[in-house]
């Protein structure tokens, strides 16, 4: 009786310690090109250095938020608690890594190259042992980063701190930095601030946009107050989510940045992603006179998408904008304008996609391939 007692304490005591289930988020972004759609963050700070948070609570942040991978890139310069958590720049990676195992999110072990601009801060990525990485010299840092097969990206560019106009600006520093075949990408969303100048340098210089929170708060203190449901995301097209996987990704620059209800990348892998997301059930109109004819669009993502028709097609008249929902069916009509045509044709019609950005002010075009035929309404 003693020992049944005991045993039913103990039971109680270990269900009362065992959690509430955890929800995760599905980020529903279609696979591409033969590529898996990772949704990752490569920028955060945890306790670490300025971070508010403890590293594991990083990673469930991550999983509820439906993420694939993050990095953990506290700063190496740069350490307000160490009178309270001493300095280690592989502690915060190696107090996740089984629990962001656990739960199948890949945690790349980072640090962030906290310097005065130029260089500004950099973030260094698949290192080794971030205690290396404690040097006087930056370049010697870069160097150790590259010996341990890591790779980097240039962090906010244009970040106010050090550039109070707001425009990134490009440095011989940076120059030096590219010859090191080790920068591979450049931060052209950084938590809400989007550059301009750094996303055309992506282009010009054939470098990975990306987009990230560097988040140092709780993850939904920061983001609670932005109109815009979730972090910068940067989207890796990749095998699969393994970290040498991902890191082939990066380097192969299939990245596109997703925030704000804006994708951002090239016309390759946006147009792959709109066509993946989005399908028509009409391919053929077929009218008599003057008439309506009825079609729809679905979305299969959770990305909205907001058209604007930029093509005049004569006598049949077309939504000039065209906001499709995410996960939702769209209702759309299509009208003739005459009784007396007779038109048999294909046609393109084509789109403007607003929230789709291949460059700095040019957007996506699409086009939907119709055909049409027309007969005249006899009285
Ligand atoms: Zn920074
Ligand atoms: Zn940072």
């Amino acid at each position: 009786m003693k020992l049944k007692k005991l045993l039913f304490f103990n039971l109680l005591i270990i269900s009362t310690l065992i959690a509430q289930p955890q929800f995760r988020n599905k980020i529903n972004i279609p696979n591409i090109l033969g590529y898996k759609t990772l949704k990752c963050d490569f920028h955060m700070h945890t306790v670490f250095s300025d971070g508010d948070v403890w590293p594991t609570y990083r990673v469930e942040e991550a999983w509820r938020d439906g993420l694939d991978a993050i990095a953990f890139t506290d700063h190496l310069e740069y350490q307000p608690h160490k009178d309270y958590i001493p300095s280690n720049f592989n502690a915060a990676y190696n107090i996740a890594k089984n629990f962001a195992d656990e739960l199948g999110l890949t945690l790349i072990k980072g640090a962030e190259i906290t310097r005065k601009m130029p260089p500004g801060h950099l973030n260094a990525i698949f290192i080794k042992d971030g205690n290396e990485l404690i040097k006087d010299d930056w370049k010697a840092v870069v160097e150790e980063v590259k010996k341990q097969g890591g790779i980097i990206f240039w962090n906010h560019p244009s970040w106010i701190s050090q550039q109070p106009d707001g425009i990134a600006k490009w440095y011989k520093e940076h120059d030096w930095l590219l010859q090191t075949g080790i920068l591979f990408g450049l931060e052209v969303y950084n938590a809400n601030v989007y550059s301009k100048e750094t996303h055309q340098w992506c282009i010009d210089k054939k470098l990975a946009v990306l987009g990230n929170s560097d988040v140092h708060g709780p993850l939904y203190f920061e983001w609670a107050a932005e109109n815009v449901a979730h972090r910068p995301i940067t989207l890796v097209f990749a095998k699969d989510s393994r970290e040498e996987s991902i890191k082939e990704a990066l380097l192969n620059r299939r990245t596109v940045i997703w925030y704000n209800h804006q994708l951002i990348g090239s016309e390759k892998f946006l147009k792959a992603l709109f066509d993946s997301s989005i399908s028509i059930n009409k391919k053929s109109i077929n009218a008599i006179g003057r008439e309506t004819k009825n079609f729809q669009i679905t979305n299969n993502s959770d990305v909205e998408f907001d058209l604007k028709l930029i093509t005049d097609i004569p006598n049949i008249q077309f939504p000039k904008e065209i906001k499709i929902l995410p996960n939702k069916i769209l209702n759309l009509q299509i009208r003739t304008t005459k009784d007396d045509l007779k038109i048999k044709d294909k046609i393109e019609v084509k789109y403007l996609v607003k929230n789709m950005l291949t460059e700095p002010d040019k957007n996506l075009i699409i086009s939907f391939p119709f055909e049409i035929e027309i007969e005249p309404k006899l009285r």
